[in-house]
């Protein structure tokens, strides 16, 4: 407020005056609260200065970029209580549910019973303090309550196309296609091609994308499984037969498809029993192996293949210098690095207003280039 006052620059932006009285200090907070509280304002901000970056031609529409980064959120790591709660819907979910049927009918397989395509429940970590963050578990990241910003960056001049508030226990996939569409839609953007990092490479995203004839280039996922045994890429798919060949060349064929989009390959023990392998192929009691396969897996393996195109290097290499800026730019800059509101819609507020925040910066700059000093 001090700044203010004293600060032509913003009294120039908010039109006041330099006689005009300078408004209380609890007025944002009070109309946050009492005004605009459980309305959708931040996002009609948001999307009005995308559209004003689009009028300008900052906004390409063909090529996005997606991730997602963390914000502390303002709760005690250790005061929680646990509780059991389903795991989220994602928006493929019913395409799934429908390809499941399918392939267990092509498999002489009954279909699922309803109960069984309900989201899996788990015991899950809930902050006494803020009950929608989300207690986040991640390699390399810290642990504690968190909550996760999905943005969105276009690859012409870097304008945040959009920007999803999640618990940080949501996995980037779940959200990444709905909010693609979103884009699409309300921007009217011709999406050509998007980047993403490794978090986003599965079967659902693959199927998402060439479903709505878009290429798709994703990090490399690093292959996990327990140390000394058997790799998966040790057995080879062979689509005519629908079935993996073992390192010992044995034909392993498809006994059912899960819940959760996989199909079970499952060798035959016998042969298994006497095999070389036995040890650093399987630990199963019954000596079976079993090879899992996602109903979309060829998808995945297609959009997989882009990754080492020529094309798909260039297109890749920029995400560090689109979105990985925005969200380096925003923690710097915007103060993202903690969510400074309690609940996932105030948070979410937080997250738009920072994101049109960068957005007006990258209008301004566009209009007003810095010249180069000439001394
Ligand atoms: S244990 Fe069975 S599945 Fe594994 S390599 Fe040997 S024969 Fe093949």
């Amino acid at each position: 407020m001090r700044e203010i006052e004293v600060n032509v620059a913003y009294r120039w932006f908010l039109g006041l005056r330099l006689t005009d009285r300078v408004f209380d200090a609890s007025t944002f907070s009070q109309n946050r609260r009492r005004r605009f509280d459980g309305t959708d304002i931040a996002q009609r901000i948001f999307d009005h200065i995308v559209e004003q970056a689009i009028a300008r031609g900052l906004v390409g529409g063909d090529v996005l970029y997606t991730d997602s980064t963390h914000l502390k959120a303002s709760a005690n790591k250790g005061r929680y209580d646990k509780a059991l709660i389903a795991k989220s819907r994602a928006a493929y979910w019913d395409d799934l549910d429908a390809a499941i049927t399918q392939d267990r009918a092509t498999h002489g397989k009954k279909p699922l019973a309803p109960k069984d395509r309900q989201p899996p429940v788990k015991e899950t970590k809930v902050s006494r303090t803020d009950r929608d963050a989300g207690y986040m578990v991640r390699d390399g990241k810290p642990k504690g309550f968190f909550y996760l910003d999905h943005r969105s960056v276009d690859g012409r001049a870097g304008i945040i196309t959009d920007t999803h508030v999640t618990p940080a226990n949501v996995h980037d996939s779940i959200p990444y296609l709905a909010r693609l569409d979103r884009q699409r839609a309300r921007f009217d953007l011709d999406v050509v091609a998007v980047g993403l990092d490794a978090g986003y490479a599965s079967a659902p995203i693959a199927k998402g994308l060439e479903d709505r004839g878009i290429l798709g280039v994703t990090g490399y996922l690093r292959p996990s499984g327990p140390k000394g045994m058997l790799r998966k890429s040790a057995f080879d798919y062979d689509p005519a037969l629908d079935a993996y060949r073992c390192p010992e060349g044995q034909i392993i064929p498809c006994a059912t498809t899960d819940r959760t989009g996989y199909r079970h390959y499952k060798s035959d023990p016998a042969q298994c029993r006497t095999c070389p392998l036995l040890a650093s192929c399987t630990t199963n009691a019954k000596t079976q192996k079993t090879v899992t396969r996602h109903v979309w897996a060829d998808a995945r393996e297609r959009v997989d293949a882009h990754r080492l195109t020529d094309w798909g290097k260039r297109l890749y290499k920029r995400r560090k210098e689109t979105v990985e800026r925005s969200f380096a730019d925003a923690k710097q800059l915007f103060g993202h690095r903690y969510a400074r509101f309690r609940s996932l819609a105030k948070v979410q507020t937080q997250a738009l207003l920072a994101a049109t925040a960068q957005n007006i910066k990258k209008i301004a700059m566009a209009k007003w280039p810095t010249q180069p000093q000439t001394t």
